[in-house]
């Protein structure tokens, strides 16, 4: 199957309301231009250095999305084109990027990432840390950012009860997050999780974006 075919077929079967991030990490820029030439537009990278050396190559209408860690001294580095940042988890990043985007004269979307996962080893906020964010910051202070919604990622495990409970407390934290602090900011709209193995149960527990990399373009070499 080509690159082409993996991107329709997946197409074919997202129900209405689901994006797909095609997630082209590790990949070259030629097999980024596979899936655009197969129509494709949105792209999800998760480290700054590859994706500007991309970007500065592909073309001007790709919808690029952070999905990795970014450190703070990278966010200037992608400010001026990065379309949504799924990865904040803290509120000096959250802080950069305002600034970062104030300075390119635009609006950043961001998700703030939530760690479900049982593994110690991903990144993210816990529930509790993500609702005292909330709690703490004023919006009005960061014009330049917009808080679109959470991102997670369940854990590496052929357990489908475990990922489904994992991501089933993330809609169940977006759905209290967006009562208490986004009840009439129609922004407020995104869940951002399922990967090439589990996105069918992610869809099911009501992601708004996939983000999916080994099932279009293979396996990375690192
Ligand atoms: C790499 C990555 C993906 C894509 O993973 P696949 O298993 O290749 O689909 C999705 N989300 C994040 C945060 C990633 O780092």
């Amino acid at each position: 199957m080509s690159v082409a075919d993996n991107i329709h077929q997946l197409k074919s079967k997202l129900p209405a309301g689901v994006k797909l991030i095609a997630v082209s990490k590790f990949h070259p820029a030629e097999t980024v231009m596979e899936a655009y030439d197969a129509g494709h537009r949105v792209f999800g990278e998760s480290r700054a250095q590859e994706l500007k050396a991309k970007q500065a190559i592909l073309p001007t209408d790709i919808e690029w999305h952070f999905i990795g860690t970014l450190q703070r001294n990278k966010v200037k580095d992608i400010a001026a084109y990065i379309h949504t940042i799924h990865s904040v988890d803290s509120l000096k990043l959250l802080e950069e990027i305002n600034k970062q985007a104030a300075k390119q004269g635009r609006i950043i979307r961001i998700l703030l990432e939530v760690h479900i996962a049982q593994e110690a080893s991903k990144q993210g906020l816990s529930p509790e840390e993500c609702t005292d964010l909330l709690k703490d910051i004023r919006l009005s202070d960061y014009p330049n950012i917009k808080i679109c919604g959470l991102m997670g990622m369940a854990t590496d495990t052929d357990n489908r009860d475990l990922i489904r409970r994992e991501f089933h407390l993330l809609r169940t934290l977006f759905d209290e997050i967006k009562q208490n602090f986004f009840p009439n900011d129609s922004s407020f709209s995104e869940l951002s999780m399922g990967m090439s193995g589990d996105y069918p149960i992610a869809i099911e527990e009501g992601s708004t974006m996939i983000r999916v990399g080994t099932f279009i373009f293979g396996n990375r070499t690192y």
